[in-house]
Parts: structure tokens; sequence; C-alpha cells
């Protein structure tokens, strides 16, 4: 099986899940900027992560053979600090041009706060002004569905972003709808205890088809798999998908979403 995994917190996992994820057919991965497990306490802090992203984590992983890419931003959970938030988004284009970062992400939102959709809408219009896709991140722990029309809203009210350049991740049965007939692709995370279980995602699947959606496994530092795209490739083999159409959602849609970005480029053979 062959396989991309296009959401994975590299930082938080050991080696030992870059073996796992090389011997399942993972092609390569993509790690988007995330929340800490704390709050970093300057823009210092993000300097410093942009740097592991963009230079530490691909040597790491090509230690094991495996493509790394990456997306920028302060995460919805540091948004409060709308201060610390502008100086972020103004470090951002030091680094859009480091070979593995694929555009701005996952920005989005956490609590559908005030100052979460100021910070928001700065990395809209960044990366609207630096031409950039965009990964964005669906709230959990609030109201998923108000958080993404909100995300919905603000990102289609800039016409200078073309939503086939967009993925909103995280999407469930009461959200895939509304992200897909705006025009934006949609992102299923494979969670063993909360978001999306395998079986969840391919029952999405069946109902909705596979044009613009991508599973990953999202895999950081609470309790995630990260092997849960070829775990859900093969429950879909069980259920009677063909090869053909697995390897369509597995492997074919996410190069065909990130193949967008020119720097998104896979090793031939
Ligand atoms: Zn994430």
């Amino acid at each position: 099986m062959r396989y991309i995994e296009p959401h994975g917190h590299m930082v938080s996992r050991v080696t030992d899940d870059y073996i796992d994820m090389v011997t399942a057919g993972c092609a390569c991965v993509c790690e988007p900027a995330f929340w800490a497990g704390y709050d970093r306490s300057s823009v210092n802090g993000f300097y410093d992560y942009f740097c592991q992203l963009t230079d530490y984590e691909p040597k790491r992983a090509a230690k094991f053979g495996l493509p790394h890419f990456c997306w920028l931003c302060i995460n919805p959970k540091e948004s409060e600090d709308v201060k610390l938030a502008e100086e972020v988004v103004a470090l951002i284009p030091k680094f859009l041009d480091r070979p593995n970062v694929l555009g701005i992400g996952e920005i989005g939102l956490n609590k559908n706060s005030r100052n979460e959709m100021k910070v928001l809408e700065m990395h809209a219009d960044l990366a609207a002004r630096q031409n950039q896709m965009i990964l964005v991140h669906t709230p959990h722990l609030e109201d998923k569905l108000k958080g993404t029309r909100l995300i919905v809203d603000v990102i289609k009210s800039d016409r200078r972003i073309q939503p086939g350049r967009v993925i909103i991740d995280h999407v469930e049965e009461h959200t895939i709808q509304l992200v897909l007939d705006a025009g934006f692709w949609a992102g299923m995370t494979l969670y063993p205890e909360s978001k999306c279980s395998p079986a969840r995602a391919i029952d999405m699947l069946e109902n909705y088809g596979s044009e613009r959606l991508w599973l990953n496994s999202a895999c950081d530092w609470g309790v995630s798999i990260p092997l849960n795209v070829p775990y859900t490739a093969l429950e879909m083999k069980r259920r009677g998908w063909s090869a053909e159409d697995i390897d369509k959602v597995v492997y074919q849609n996410p190069i065909k979403f990130l193949g967008q970005c020119k720097k998104f480029k896979l090793p031939k053979g």
C-alpha cells in the first residue's frame, strides 16, 4: 500500500513511529504548526519552532527516507494574545521560501472567540498577500458547527483566496457538507478517542463520495495513532472498497491538493 500522512505532528513522535509509517507505505508526511502543549512565552519560541519544522524535522524524517513538508502559523489556542499573534504573523514570511513550506496552517478557531477571529483574519490576509495555500483547524471543544460556519464565512469573504486551495480539517458528519458546498477541500482526522473513528470516516466517504476529501491521523502527543490512515485503508478493504478507490483517497487525493503548491514533489519511483 502507498499513502500520504497529510497532517502529522511529528515533532511529538519518536523515531519508531517514522519506521512504522515508512514500513506501512507512507510516501511523505506534512506537519502543520500547532500548539506545543503549553503557551509559548514570546515570538522567539515561534522562531525556534519554525526552524524545527523547516530544518531539523525534515532532516530527522529524511533519515528514514520520508519526505517532510510543513505549514506555518500561530495556532488558534494561542490566538488570545493578539499582539503576540501580530508578531508571529510578521515573522512567517521569512520562512515561506524554505523548500518544505506548503502554506499557512493549521489556522482556525478553538473557542470561537473574538480574538481568535481577529487572528484568523490576519492569517487569511497573509495567505492571500503571499499567494499561499491554507490548512484550517476546526474546533473540537466548543461548537464545531458554529466555528466551521465562521471560518467558511471569513475565508469565503476574501475574494483573493481560491477555495480549492484551502482544506478545512477535522470535519464531522454535521460539517462536511457545509465545507464541500463552499468549494473547499475537507479533511477527516482519525483519532482513537475523539474526532473521527475509521468507521465513521468510511461512512462519510460512502455517503459524500471521495472528491476533495483526505484522511489524516494528526498524530500528536495526545492519544493518537500514527498509522490510522493505513488502518482505515485496511478497514475500507474489508468493507469491499477496490484497491484503486482506496488509493484515490489515501494517496491521489492528497497529491492533487498538495500538488497545487509547486514545492510539493515526491521522489520518483
Ligand atoms: Zn493538528
